[in-house]
């Protein structure tokens, strides 16, 4: 398509508007400045409006049950990436919300929505993140009580210069906890669980504020509806 076209259908830029930009030398293809109207652009153009990026393709939204063995970085290392289980155009602009360590299962979401994504993670919206967490050990009696009124309160992680936000516990079984946390810090749950003398051998992230796995089997997703994305 012409460069002035795909400028009308991403922007609200008139084709008028859309010609004047381009002539003001706004508009980079492929991080080249171009004045041309006629250029052809395609999906796989980086048509960039003031720095902006420009995509014919919407924002979307994913909910994603993640197996064991798939990673939630940006980048391919050890592992498969999450967002390569996605069937969507242009996967690679979606960004995982947040991370689960390569061994945690359960709800992922992904989204190429940066607003979106900060609203759902920021500390100040306190969204709860759900956890159940099987413990190589038994927790229970007082050692659970205490356990409970520690995580509460807050606790001090190794190279941290704030305490953990209170977080729920709830032992569902003698090895079984649901932790509610409402922030993210780097390996939080395993860390609280070591402050308090206790291993973690299964994690699983049950929900994300009101969104829950939804049925969904490992490996498998689905967008999210208009009226979830609005949730947050
Ligand atoms: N806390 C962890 O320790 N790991 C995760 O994957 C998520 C929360």
């Amino acid at each position: 398509m012409r460069l002035d076209r795909f400028l009308c259908a991403t922007t609200d830029l008139t084709r008028s508007l859309a010609k004047k930009a381009l002539h003001r030398e706004e508009v980079e293809v492929d991080g080249d400045v171009v004045k041309n109207p006629a250029t052809q652009v395609d999906e796989h153009s980086q048509v960039a409006w003031n720095g902006e990026r420009l995509s014919l393709v919407g924002l979307r939204y994913v909910m994603l049950h993640k197996p064991a063995g798939v990673e939630c970085s940006a980048r391919r290392g050890l592992y498969p990436l999450v967002r390569e289980l996605v069937d969507l155009p242009q996967v690679e602009r979606l960004q995982t919300v947040g991370r689960l360590d390569v061994d945690t299962t359960g709800l992922v979401l992904l989204t190429d929505d940066g607003q979106w994504s900060h609203r759902v993670t920021s500390p100040k919206r306190r969204y709860g993140k759900v956890y159940a967490v099987t413990l190589a050990e038994p927790l229970d009696g007082a050692a659970r009580d205490e356990a409970e009124a520690r995580f509460a309160e807050g606790l001090w992680l190794d190279g941290e210069d704030k305490p953990t936000r209170p977080a729920e516990l709830a032992m569902r079984s003698p090895r079984v906890a649901e932790l509610t946390l409402h922030e993210g810090k780097y390996h939080q749950v395993k860390r609280m669980f070591a402050a308090i003398g206790h291993h973690v051998v299964a994690l699983h992230r049950e929900a994300v504020g009101p969104l829950g796995l939804d049925g969904l089997a490992p490996g498998e997703w689905r967008e999210l509806t208009k009226a979830e994305v609005a949730l947050f």
